[in-house]
């Protein structure tokens, strides 16, 4: 398969492609007159797709069933439909600490997944080659032809411009800071590759399979090393102006309080993130993990429960300013922290309840995520393999496209 980066001709094929390939998910089997009018693309335009994803072995040909028939009669249209096993898609989870990496059918049932400790902040091409191994050896297991491979999705742990592509913040993840990771990864890979921050695709990942399904107005909130939202918006991903919406980990929680790496004073993530909640219990636990200090809250650690529910407290205070925001139906919260259950989601339930105004809080549900930490992976499966027309939604790859043809 070649890559979208062989022109601006290519990459519009790659989309409607893309498009073609998500009205068949949707709608099972159907024929090409429908998918044209699913699409808006033209029925000539269809035709072709069509016959190229025949070529390739991703879609097949039925006989329709015979319908009730006109005066005229007729034939029953031939229906086109996705051969589930013959593509796969890729999806790319970075974390500051780890790379997650799965392999799906176009139906999204995964068919490999493997997680692998590294330092992204610090180690930033080596995580990309880490990935991309990673990935070549899941494709390999699954046995799929790399040539089958439609897209792959990536998250990053840091803030992405929406305009150009490139992850903009040294602070936060400075390893990759300015560099363009979608013509990196797409480079390793040789596909298509669509990009997002950690949090966005586990809201798109809790959204399309778990705790958010169907939900109009949902934030996903992920608790891990880094602290995020994601914001689902009637039923659509929420990224705002430059790609920056949902940042609530840095949000002012003590003007007073530790430095944080965005280089602000006493943001959220220095009171409520894993690692700060273990530097808490250094005085009196020693070094702790992260697996350890949940191990001990939940079996009764007085110490390591107290900083979990003041944690759920501070997050609470930052999430009723969010529900003041947005009125969500659903929060759901994901990350490291969300195996705490309701020792961290009851002070966040309280703290909701006590500063956000009761049109806000009374009917919003707050939850933690069905998919735990899978939640950003399988989100990065589903942005690889949609493909939708809202601006809003147009994943940030494509953005750095059109920005890379317009100069
Ligand atoms: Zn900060």
């Amino acid at each position: 398969m070649s890559t979208v980066r062989a022109g601006s001709l290519g990459a519009l094929r790659e989309r409607n492609r893309l498009r073609v390939i998500d009205a068949l998910r949707e709608r099972g089997a159907i024929s090409r007159a429908d998918i044209a009018r699913q699409t808006g693309l033209s029925r000539s335009t269809v035709s072709s797709l069509v016959a190229d994803l025949q070529a390739a072995g991703l879609v097949v040909e039925r006989e329709g069933a015979a319908g009730p028939r006109g005066p005229e009669g007729g034939r029953p249209p031939v229906l086109i439909a996705l051969d589930q096993s013959a593509g796969a898609l890729v999806g790319i989870d970075f974390g500051h600490r780890h790379a997650r990496v799965a392999v799906s059918d176009l139906s999204f049932t995964v068919l490999a997944e493997r997680v692998a400790e590294i330092d992204v902040d610090t180690a930033g091409h080596d995580a990309l080659d880490l990935a991309a191994g990673v990935a070549a050896q899941l494709l390999e297991e699954a046995g799929v032809e790399p040539g089958r491979v439609l897209a792959a999705g990536m998250g990053l742990p840091g803030p992405i411009d929406r305009e150009t592509g490139l992850v903009h913040s040294r602070a936060i993840l400075p390893s990759l800071d300015g560099i363009d990771t979608v013509a990196e990864m797409e480079q390793r890979l040789g596909l298509p590759v669509h990009l997002d921050n950690d949090a966005n695709v586990g809201a798109l990942g809790e959204s399309t399979f778990g705790a958010g399904a169907g939900v109009g107005v949902m934030a996903y909130l992920r608790l891990s090393a880094g602290i995020g939202a994601g914001l689902v918006i009637g039923g659509r991903p929420f990224r705002g102006a430059r790609g920056v919406a949902g940042e609530i980990g840095h949000v002012l929680v003590d003007p007073q309080g530790p430095i944080c790496r965005c280089g602000n004073r006493g943001c959220l993530e220095t009171f409520a993130s894993p690692p700060a909640l273990c530097e808490l219990l250094r005085r009196s636990h020693g070094p702790i993990t992260v697996p350890q200090l949940l191990a001990l809250a939940l079996d009764g650690d007085a110490g390591c429960r107290r900083v979990i529910h003041d944690a759920g407290r501070v997050v609470g205070r930052a999430v009723a300013d969010l529900c003041n925001f947005i009125n969500p139906d659903l929060v759901v919260v994901g990350g490291e922290l969300s195996a705490a259950g309701d020792l961290l989601l009851d002070p966040i339930r309280d703290a909701v309840a006590r500063f956000a105004i009761p049109a806000a809080s009374e009917d919003v549900r707050i939850t933690a995520g069905v998919l735990g930490e899978r939640a950003e992976v399988l989100g990065a499966l589903a942005l690889a393999g949609h493909e939708a027309d809202d601006p809003l939604t147009v994943p940030v790859s494509h953005m750095s496209h059109q920005w890379r043809r317009s100069r």
